[in-house]
């Protein structure tokens, strides 16, 4: 009888520890229903002028040793989640130049570039790409330094974990990595996530991010503060390396059970970057290049709803510009639009503070003579557990006075 009483305290105790991570896959199912309700507000695509080519940055493979990640997963994967393109950034290797031997040109329909992250005498974190064999002697170098050896190869030179960083501020990088989904990932704390992926796993691994995603407010300060002076453009980096999660191993190394949170398949549909291009323009990797270092693109949650269609544009006088463009004022006023596919809340944020707010709406409109650096963040205030995190981050449109 005692031992009856026993089982059934462990039992209740067990069923009580659970009922919060019960509790927390309903909030998952609800979130999905809002997701799917949103989806059927979708409005269809106004503008024919650009294409919204959509990939992901900041990707590694087995190659430089973090991760274990094939070829084979990292193509399927980007095919799987339908992306145009995939920019890899090795971790360089003593003996061989991994920019070199990583994915570059197309596979199955997908665009790879073959890049590096490499952390410079400085103590700097820099995604170069195109890469080649010369990233290997990068640790030797200044951060100044590199970024100008990159620049004169044609390169692009994007400031990674700007939080951790040190020198970049003095030097002429192109760009900055505003969100690492990595550094948001590794937050999770185990205990707890191996419960969530008891009760949750099975029917919303993705949906899962939700719970850990945050709004890199300390990297958006940084960035504004970067366009104070000159342009600068944002990405979002995906920092795959498929080895978060927790697994059961035989000796063998041989896994019995193996729930892991960044399976390429994951990460590419968690964050992506898109970029617009022209509407009949060649797409090729000189064109997205080109269109990725002149800012026309945004950051996007697609986990959370497809951002296929946003623009944020500048109009005077029938003539238009979008993010990531500079113009000069004169005496006419310019009107700043942005719009989304979506029914949504949309800040417009000069010089880094909030200067106009629009809610429940699918486009933003303010007419200004002000020179300053404008960029949009756009939030799905009817979902739940994400309402407060940003859905999209478009680059900046930068008005100038004429010098
Ligand atoms: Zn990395």
């Amino acid at each position: 009888m005692r031992a009856f009483k026993c089982i059934v305290v462990v039992l209740l105790i067990a069923a009580l520890t659970q009922a919060p991570f019960i509790y927390r896959r309903q909030e998952l199912a609800h979130l999905r229903a809002e997701i799917d309700k949103l989806a059927a507000e979708r409005r269809p695509l106004a503008d024919t002028t650009f294409e919204d080519y959509k990939g992901v940055i900041h990707v590694h493979s087995w190659l430089g040793g973090h991760s274990t990640g094939t070829f084979e997963q990292i193509v399927q994967a980007a095919r799987v989640n339908d992306l145009d393109f995939v920019i890899m950034t090795e971790h360089p290797e003593r003996h061989i130049s991994t920019a070199d031997a990583t994915l570059k040109g197309v596979h199955d329909g997908v665009l790879f570039v073959n890049g590096s992250e490499v952390r410079t005498a400085d103590g700097d974190r820099l995604l170069i790409f195109p890469s080649d064999a010369s990233a290997n002697d990068a640790a030797k170098m200044k951060t100044g330094e590199l970024v100008a050896r990159a620049g004169s190869k044609g390169q692009t030179t994007v400031v990674a974990y700007p939080h951790e960083s040190r020198a970049w501020q003095q030097t002429e990088f192109d760009g900055i990595e505003i969100y690492n989904l990595y550094t948001d990932a590794r937050r999770l704390r185990p205990l707890p996530f191996a419960f969530d992926a008891l009760w949750s796993w099975w029917s919303y691994p993705d949906l899962i991010f939700a719970r850990i995603n945050s709004k890199p407010t300390a990297a958006l300060r940084s960035w504004d503060e970067a366009q104070r002076h000159r342009a600068v453009f944002a990405i979002a980096g995906n920092d795959a390396h498929a080895n978060i999660g927790i697994g059961l191993y035989l000796a063998s190394g041989h896994p019995l059970l193996e729930i892991k949170f960044d399976p390429y398949e994951i990460s590419f549909h968690l964050v992506r970057n898109h970029v617009l291009i022209a509407r009949g323009a060649r797409f090729d990797q000189t064109s997205l290049l080109s269109a990725i270092a002149r800012g026309h693109s945004y950051i996007a949650f697609d986990i959370f709803s497809d951002p296929t269609g946003f623009l944020f544009s500048a109009e005077r006088d029938g003539q238009r510009w979008i993010m990531g463009d500079e113009l000069a004022l004169d005496e006419r006023s310019v009107l700043l639009r942005a719009q989304t596919p979506l029914p949504a809340r949309i800040l417009l944020i000069k010089d880094g503070v909030v200067i106009k707010e629009a809610r429940g709406t699918t486009s933003l409109e303010h007419r200004t003579d002000e020179a300053g650096a404008y960029r949009i963040e756009v939030y799905l205030e009817r979902l739940p557990l994400i309402a407060e995190k940003p859905w999209i981050i478009s680059n900046q449109i930068r008005l100038t006075h004429d010098r």
